[in-house]
């Protein structure tokens, strides 16, 4: 069976009862949605993890099709919307995708979860220095957070030293590559997390956005 065919059709079946993506095109799905979730691979080797989550993923991505092509992997998705954690539910059924678990809420709430995974990752949630916030405390020491980032990272990137100092993190590479058919440039920021994440991160979701670290 070839997942990403199934993966494809019930995303476009599905798309207007959950509100999943904008792209439907078929290789635009491929390159931008499949094709980038896969380039993870390029910023660590996924070959020697055990666990990942996902944050904000959404229909999936970049989680669902990392566990495709790396079956071996543990994968955590972490999504607060409801109906996308149906469609979730559904296609892991489909693809018939084992280790897979599916929570429906805020990362901040995940609090079960600290310090648990090898690599965390996330695309298109928020600002880097939320996402630090977010991903850092779910971690393992010595885990790393793999962020998905457009070409335009630079601004960003100078303004997370005070989260980074707060959350024990240090910036270990930066992997810029290129869609296929000029679909676009991206980024991967590779942040390992260096010590155990004080209790008091994550602080709540309005704080966070307040006051950003
Ligand atoms: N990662 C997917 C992708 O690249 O297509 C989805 C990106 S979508 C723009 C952002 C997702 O982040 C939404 O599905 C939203 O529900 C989720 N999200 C927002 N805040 C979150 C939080 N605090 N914890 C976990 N997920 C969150």
């Amino acid at each position: 069976m070839d997942c990403f065919k199934t993966y494809y059709d019930f995303l476009v079946s599905e798309n207007e009862k959950y509100n999943l993506t904008s792209i439907t095109d078929y290789n635009e799905v491929t390159i931008k949605h499949f094709e980038d979730s896969l380039a993870l691979g390029k910023a660590i080797n996924l070959s020697k993890v055990t666990t990942l989550v996902d944050v904000g993923t959404g229909a999936g991505f970049p989680g669902v099709p990392l566990k495709i092509v790396y079956p071996h992997l543990k994968v955590t998705l972490i999504e607060p919307t409801g109906k996308k954690c149906v469609f979730l539910n559904q296609l892991v059924l489909k693809c018939d995708l084992k280790d897979v678990i599916i929570v429906n809420d805020r990362a901040e709430n995940c609090s079960s979860l600290r310090e648990t995974f090898d690599v965390a990752t996330s695309r298109a949630v928020g600002s880097l220095s939320m996402l630090l916030e977010l991903c850092i405390p779910l971690l393992k020491v010595n885990g790393v957070l793999v962020a998905m980032k457009g070409p335009d990272f630079e601004e960003e990137l100078k303004g997370i030293t005070h989260a980074l100092n707060c959350l024990h993190a240090s910036v270990v590479r930066i992997t810029p590559y290129e869609l296929s058919s000029g679909m676009g440039k991206r980024t991967l920021i590779t942040i390992r997390k260096n010590e155990a994440t004080a209790k008091e991160y994550p602080r709540p979701f309005a704080t966070m956005k307040k006051k950003p670290l």
